[in-house]
């Protein structure tokens, strides 16, 4: 059956077919990990969860890599600012490295918890300083690339075209454009590729300009490049990446190979908490943990994920979040119904709805529609066992084990003393200290503890 994305690069849904027929080779961008993954970011990866499990339920192979970037990547997207992993260490009192492996761990114990499919390749920018610095040197001997007093910079004037992805207009952009200024940049939108590491920075690396870093976008260009070759099928990666991280990926493979490293580019809208942006300091920065401890299974955040389409924003609310577990206990009870029965059902019935199912997930990752077929056999009242084996069969798409019992915390946290919890994050978050110990008396007045540890805030029944 044919498949169709939605390909940022085109504007439209195009046919999809891989390269080679048989693989596809994706290549997706991972964490920064010198903080934990909120649900927000999940979102991202529940999509390209989604998409691999797509792909291989209509019989293709993955090759696919995914980055850890535990070096180099600015507080913002462009080039200012203090490194986060840096900041992160000092703050924590930790190596870079400690903080990128304990960030790391914890990132693909969420994997784990939401039954994401880790990708085949699992490639750390630290791990690819070489790999990055032969592509630095080869935009450099192609022209694309020159040097100032404090970094090697790509040259975006030397290109047909830069902002395909995004579509901005660079002639329009140029008065008054909003991006850092310096001196010594040929362009505004000229962006590091290696960065002159000064005398107190810790992570740095010899090369024919000094020690150096490297620059956040080079490391998805060079890995990509080494793992799945100058062009592969698909891209994938949260929406905001689009207009500079993305943009500067194609800027600096067609200044080393001359060709956009992906046919397609796949980008999930993002989460929002409560219809707003999820912020420090309102204290909605949620994390699967944070689900867990409310006494829901991680999993009914992945079907409150499947209610909406990848490329449209969805609100997370509490409310939300109780409506899809109730939503995934029906799944399962659905499954366990029809588990074992022995009406009769044709096969043309199964054939019917299977295809059904297929040209859903076929259409750009149709997940509502997908759903939709999958409560139409939940809800079949003929008992039948080939009922049964179909949602099994759809659950390698969904993923949701839709044959195990529901995952509950053995003790659920009153909703009186979660609020306090999260009452007294926002006051650490504000630097409101005396508040926040106050909240902690007041929960333990209740009768719960709440402890800070390297695992996030454990409340426990005194
Ligand atoms: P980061 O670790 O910040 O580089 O982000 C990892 C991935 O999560 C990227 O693909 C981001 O685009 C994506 N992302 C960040 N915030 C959100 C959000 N609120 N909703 C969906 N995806 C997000
Ligand atoms: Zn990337």
């Amino acid at each position: 059956m044919e498949i169709k994305f939605y390909n940022t690069l085109t504007k439209t849904k195009d046919i999809f077919e891989p390269i080679d027929k048989k693989t596809v080779r994706i290549y997706s961008c991972g964490p920064t990990v010198y903080k934990d993954a909120t649900i927000g970011n999940m979102k991202s990866y529940i999509f390209m969860d989604t998409l691999r499990r797509a792909l291989r339920y209509n019989g293709y192979e993955l090759q696919h890599a995914m980055n850890i970037t535990d070096v180099g990547h600015l507080v913002s997207d462009g080039d200012e600012g203090e490194d986060k992993m840096l900041k992160a260490a000092r703050e924590e009192k930790k190596s870079p490295l400690e903080i990128a492996a304990f960030y790391t761990e914890r990132f693909f114990k969420d994997f784990e918890r939401l039954n994401i499919d880790k990708p085949e390749i699992i490639c750390k920018a630290t791990e690819h300083i070489d790999d990055m610095l032969k592509f630095v040197e080869k935009l450099m001997e192609n022209g694309y690339a020159y040097e100032t007093s404090t970094a090697i910079y790509f040259d975006v004037s030397k290109l047909d075209a830069y902002g395909i992805l995004s579509g901005i207009d660079l002639r329009r952009q140029r008065a008054g454009a909003r991006v850092e200024v310096d001196e010594e940049k040929k362009n505004p939108y000229d962006f590091a590729l290696w960065i002159k590491a000064p005398e107190n920075h810790i992570m740095k690396w010899e090369s024919p300009w000094g020690l150096c870093y490297p620059g956040w976008h080079i490391e998805c260009s060079a890995m990509s490049n080494k793992y799945l070759g100058e062009q592969f099928d698909i891209h994938t990666g949260g929406i905001d990446l689009v207009p500079t991280h993305h943009e500067n990926e194609i800027a600096q493979s067609k200044g080393a190979t001359g060709k956009i490293p992906a046919r397609f580019w796949m980008h999930c809208e993002f989460l929002l908490i409560d219809g707003g942006k999820m912020s420090k300091s309102l204290g909605n920065t949620y994390l699967v943990q944070d689900i867990i401890d409310r006494g829901y299974d991680p999993l009914a955040y992945k079907m409150l994920c499947f209610t909406s389409h990848y490329r449209n924003k969805l609100n997370f609310t509490w409310e939300g979040l109780e409506n899809a577990q109730n939503s995934l206990i029906k799944l399962k009870e659905g499954y366990a119904k029809h588990n074992g029965g022995t009406v009769e059902v044709s096969d043309s019935e199964i054939e019917e709805y299977k295809n059904k199912f297929l040209e859903a997930i076929n259409d750009d990752l149709n997940m509502p529609v997908a759903m939709s077929v999958v409560w139409d056999i939940v809800k079949n009242p003929n008992k039948s066992q080939k009922f049964a084996n179909l949602l099994l069969d759809f659950d390698k798409v969904l993923g949701i084990k839709i044959d195990e019992p529901i995952q509950k915390k053995t003790e659920e946290i009153p909703t009186e003393i979660l609020e306090l919890v999260e009452k007294r994050k926002t006051a650490k978050a504000n630097k409101e200290w005396n508040l926040a110990d106050e909240i902690r008396n007041e929960i333990q007045e209740k009768g719960y503890s709440v402890k800070d540890t390297k695992e996030g805030t454990v409340i426990e029944k005194i």
